[in-house]
């Protein structure tokens, strides 16, 4: 493109089967534009127009209006000619005006732009010329009250501000349908619209101050710069934000002839798929009206009818409508008009073919005539993304590559979890939101107590926030709701290991535990009513949504094993119970890359020898409470090991501060202390000696098992020796000893020792042998700078990016929801970094951490099983840095695989 400004083409024109464009074009032309002209060159009829560049838009933000105009008032002028010379009408002529269409479109499609402005260029005259052209009165008319009503509310600011406030226009149809008892707008005599004109006009000035412009050029320009305004409209705005698109794309304008669905019976206007958007299903499907002009089928305000007579069967069969009334009230194009239908399914069809992909199309037809108006690469659910994809494979339209890179992992999601019903979505009351922290879908009855989750049948868990103590609760709850808490807060890690709906921090909700009441807004909501969370938005609704189970297709594990066949990185999961690891195995994980040891103790009967242990005062008391815990703490491996038969498990040892395990209610506090046989005044003061300032820089990790070696010996005689059990069932068990939170070489070292002298005891006492690995994690940052003296001694790295995101940020997790969402609304972080891994700063310490280890261990395993394992733009991270694995909760695993897959393709390209 050319830079300097005298040669500089801003005006991009299209119709009559050519084009200055074309579809490469999207961000000079927007995507509307672009694809305007690329349909116009292979020969689709598109009312002729031209495409005003998102460049020019740029410099209207720069240089104002007056300038703006200057610049491309010539490029205008000439383009409008020709649409003149095309459609034999002249643009502001009393007689035989042309009228035109002015449409805003950016690169992406985008909310909050400027909307549509149809049957530009009329007046008080011209609509006696359309009459008199015509010889269609009402139609006439009825373009210019809705002329009037469009350019009004989107060019001259009468759209009502609130959605409380009531649009001006329509209240007067409102009050006109009234007066004259009819309910559609098809209804109004030729001299109701001629009333409405009046009134419309009337109510503008009065609005506004200002008289409704009659020159089609000041209409013209009008609309163009409130199209260039609406890009830096606060709705814009705040949607740019959310997607970090740049306030420099700009938007661009397009202006184009009419073309005229509401002349009567023989016209209409419709919008259509070439594949189903909902299932993925290969049917051409859509819906159109007879008689209507551009947004009436989306308006709701009249019933609209099917395009394909298939469709409008399954319709009428949902709708309840007899076969009869279908045919005779609601028919199908296919059967209404055959022809023009045939013309639009051999469209759909070729642009299907020449954009390889799902097409959302836009059709007006004006007295048996035919035009195209709009074209896209359609939206879809997950669902349909997948089948869509894995049939265009199948189809040969793309290739195996291509169809990797066309999936949006994190779409993935929707098809793993219990959805809502989209139907029962449209009535929801929704009363407040949170963080969608686990997706799905939930719907129960509220309870505020973990014990009480079994309450009723289906109950949401409220809490300000959840703690290990409430594992069991969680588990048994469909939902959880904290009023505190990140996307990674213990309520937001669990639920997403459990694949349970959580929605986390929603700051609007006031939870007295006492009056057991949940206030929102001033409403208030008591134990045993009915909400429902929307784990994937983080909308909380009131009342019941039905929900369904998703179905996994067959079409999701041909793409599953398809990203096998490109991935280099091995996909793991993060489970802690045989339960997760058999569901992470049916997701495909190829081993276990964290099984947190801690949530074991969390067990009636186990917390009590947890409790022992850790209230003892000598090694002898802890020991003796250690020989407790070790045969639970090896079933459970055993459980593990088996469940993964033969795939690598790697096992960390206990992680969190000692004092998650105590009790802090009085009650148990006495409980314990009768159990234990000691004084009440002995827990409590050991309960107070165990709190710390920075419980998450305090006595945990490898600093317990440096202080009280007993625990690491204990817990790795509970690893090899249901390792050896297992094998002696004749299943391979490759276990991998993880040492949390090591800073230093000697943390490690001393660690490593005890593990191995305990597990030479065993071999030697059962005589019998089995391979097995100890390695550490790096979480924290000393760490990763010291990764070339570690890895001297360990076996194997695994970044826990959680810990080493707080450490490296200094961003207390669980009190990061004080100020992240002011920061992500700021722009101050771009992104939640506990969410996606922060690849310029944390990245460093990751890829130096690898550089390093591998420098003294050339083959050294290195994973990450942060949070940060299951995000995708996390796991290309991974796969640049040289990653052997991710590993990531259980139903991120096909999402990860995907990801993976990517990252080995876009690496090759
Ligand atoms: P959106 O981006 O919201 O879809 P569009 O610019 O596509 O907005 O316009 C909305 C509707 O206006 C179209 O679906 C179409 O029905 C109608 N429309 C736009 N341009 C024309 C035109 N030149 N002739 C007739 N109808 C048009
Ligand atoms: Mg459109
Ligand atoms: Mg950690």
């Amino acid at each position: 493109m050319e830079t300097t400004t005298e040669i500089k083409t801003r005006v991009y024109r299209f119709g009559n089967k050519k084009a200055d464009g074309k579809s490469a074009m999207k961000n000079l032309l927007g995507g509307k534009g672009a694809n305007l002209a690329e349909m116009s060159r292979i020969g689709i009829p598109v009312p002729p127009g031209f495409t005003i560049t998102t460049e020019v838009c740029t410099e209207y933000n720069e240089l104002g209006r007056k300038k703006v105009i200057s610049l491309i008032k010539s490029e205008v002028e000439k383009a409008v000619q020709e649409i003149e010379e095309t459609m034999g009408a002249k643009f502001g002529d009393d007689d035989d005006p042309l009228l035109l269409s002015v449409r805003s479109g950016a690169r992406v499609s985008m909310p909050g732009m400027m909307d549509t402005v149809l049957n530009l260029g009329l007046n008080d005259d011209a609509v006696e010329g359309i009459v008199k052209k015509t010889g269609n009165e009402r139609f006439a008319w009825d373009s210019y009250r809705r002329f009037i009503q469009m350019y009004g509310g989107v060019v001259m600011g009468m759209k009502p501000e609130s959605k409380e406030d009531e649009d001006p226009f329509e209240e007067i149809i409102d009050n006109l349908k009234e007066k004259r008892h009819i309910k559609l707008d098809t209804d109004f005599t030729i001299q109701d619209l001629q009333d409405l004109v009046y009134d419309f006009k009337d109510v503008v000035k009065k609005k506004t101050g200002k008289n409704f412009p009659t020159d089609p050029w000041d209409q013209l320009w009008g609309a163009v710069m409130a199209v260039f305004d609406s890009w830096n409209g606060k709705r814009a705005q705040y949607y740019r934000k959310i997607h970090s698109y740049p306030a420099d794309w700009g938007t661009a304008v397009n202006v184009q002839a009419m073309v005229f669905g509401n002349m009567g019976l023989d016209s209409g206007t419709g919008v259509c798929f070439t594949r189903d958007a909902g299932t993925g299903e290969n049917v051409f499907n859509g819906e159109y009206l007879i008689n209507a002009q551009g947004e009436d089928v989306v308006a709701g305000v009249r019933t609209p009818q099917q395009i394909t007579r298939l469709g409008s069967e399954r319709w009428a069969k949902l709708a309840q409508i007899s076969e009869e009334d279908r045919k005779t009230d609601y028919p199908s194009l296919e059967e209404l008009m055959p022809e023009i239908y045939q013309e639009l399914d051999g469209y759909q069809k070729t642009l299907e073919d020449h954009y390889r992909d799902m097409q959302d199309m836009e059709f007006t037809i004006q007295q048996g005539k035919l035009w195209i108006l709009q074209t896209r690469n359609g939206k879809r659910t997950g669902a349909a993304m997948v089948k869509i994809t894995m049939d265009l494979l199948e189809e040969g339209v793309i290739d195996e590559k291509e169809a990797l890179l066309r999936i949006d992992p994190a779409k993935l999601d929707e098809l793993l979890h219990p959805v809502f019903d989209p139907n029962a979505l449209l009535d929801a009351e929704i009363i407040a939101q949170g963080l969608p922290a686990s997706p799905g879908a939930a719907t129960g009855q509220i309870v505020f107590f973990a014990e009480e989750a079994k309450k009723y049948k289906n109950t949401i868990l409220v809490r300000t926030e959840t703690s290990p103590e409430d594992l069991e609760g969680m588990d048994l709850a469909r939902g959880i709701l904290t009023a505190r808490g990140g996307m990674t807060s213990h309520a937001a890690v669990v639920a997403r290991g459990m694949g349970k709906c959580c929605i986390s921090g929603a700051g609007a909700l006031k939870i007295n535990y006492k009056k057991r009441t949940l206030t929102v807004d001033g409403k208030e909501f008591h134990d045993g009513d009915w909400i429902s969370l929307n784990g994937s938005t983080g909308n909380i609704i009131e009342g019941k949504v039905a929900t369904r189970q998703p179905e996994l297709s067959g079409e999701f594990g041909e793409l599953m094993d398809l990203s096998d066949k490109y991935t280099r990185m091995k996909v793991r999961t993060n489970a802690d119970t045989p339960k997760d690891a058999l569901v992470a195995r049916n997701f495909g994980a190829q081993g276990i890359g964290l099984t947190r040891t801690e949530h074991m103790f969390f067990e009636v009967d186990r917390i009590k020898a947890m409790r022992e242990m850790i209230l003892a005062t000598t090694v002898k008391g802890r020991k003796h409470a250690l020989r407790e815990l070790l045969p639970m703490q090896r079933s459970d491996f055993e459980g593990i090991f088996e469940a993964m038969q033969g795939l690598p498990v790697t096992i960390r040892l206990l992680d969190p501060p000692l004092h998650e395990f105590v009790p802090h209610q009085l009650a148990t506090q006495k409980e314990l202390a009768e159990d234990l046989h000691i004084s009440l005044d002995a827990v409590k003061s050991k309960v107070a000696a165990l709190e710390e300032f920075n419980p998450m820089l305090g006595h945990r990790g490898c600093r317990l098992g440096n202080t009280y070696p007993e625990i690491t010996e204990m817990q790795t005689r509970a690893i090899i020796e249901a390792a050896l059990n297992v094998k002696e069932k004749g299943i391979d068990v490759h276990p991998e000893i993880m040492v949390p939170l090591v800073g230093t070489v000697n943390e490690f070292v001393e660690q490593e020792k005890v593990i191995r002298e305990t597990a030479e005891a065993i071999f030697a006492r059962r005589k019998t042998k089995i391979n097995y690995s100890v390695g550490t994690m790096i979480e924290i940052p000393r760490a990763a700078l010291m990764a070339d003296k570690i890895a001297e001694h360990a076996d194997f790295f695994s970044f826990g990016t959680n810990d080493l995101t707080q450490m490296t940020y200094g961003y207390s997790r669980d009190d990061a929801s004080k100020f992240l969402p002011i920061y992500l609304e700021k722009g101050i972080l771009k992104e939640d970094p506990f969410e996606v891994m922060d690849q310029e700063g944390v990245g460093q310490l990751v890829l130096m951490g690898t550089e390093r280890g591998r420098k003294s261990k050339p083959h050294l395993k290195v994973g990450i099983c942060g949070e940060h394992g299951g995000e995708p733009s996390s796991v290309e991270f991974c796969h640049r840095a040289g990653m052997n694995y991710v590993s990531c909760s259980p139903f991120r695993v096909p999402i990860a695989r995907v990801a993976a897959a990517q990252a080995a393709i876009m690496e090759e390209k």
